[in-house]
């Protein structure tokens, strides 16, 4: 989608720092990281949010990507968190959906 920033990281018109790939999604750092690892593995293609898709193949694959780029980054053994934020009161900021892989250290409960 036009003017989407995370559209424009997908197609690589955008730079970031891509740390995983797979077939139909993409995991980088992201900009203003709030962990020691923090990474967002979005889908290629534009979608709002969970609230806007039943592609459950897709959401499937994108849970799985965050469970595989987090053994790539080695934090398996520790353990991490994976947020997915919607709308508003859920604190999302771009409208692109997206999952955060958090780790390298320990997380509170509950989340803020
Ligand atoms: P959320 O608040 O859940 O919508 O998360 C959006 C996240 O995207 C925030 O953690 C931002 O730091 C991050 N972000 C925004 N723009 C970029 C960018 N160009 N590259 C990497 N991360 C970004
Ligand atoms: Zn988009």
């Amino acid at each position: 989608m036009e003017n989407c920033i995370f559209c424009k990281i997908a197609s690589k018109e955008i730079e970031a720092e891509i740390v995983h790939e797979g077939d139909g999604w993409i995991a980088f750092k992201d900009l203003n990281p709030i962990a020691p690892v923090h990474v967002l593995i979005v889908p290629k293609e534009h979608i709002v949010s969970i609230e806007k898709t039943d592609n459950t193949a897709l959401l499937g694959k994108l849970l799985t990507a965050a469970a595989k780029t987090a053994h790539k980054l080695k934090l398996s053994e520790n353990g991490y968190r994976v947020v997915n934020n919607i709308g508003v009161y859920g604190g999302q900021t771009v409208p692109h959906l997206h999952f955060h892989l958090l780790g390298g250290r320990q997380m509170g409960w509950p989340p803020g």
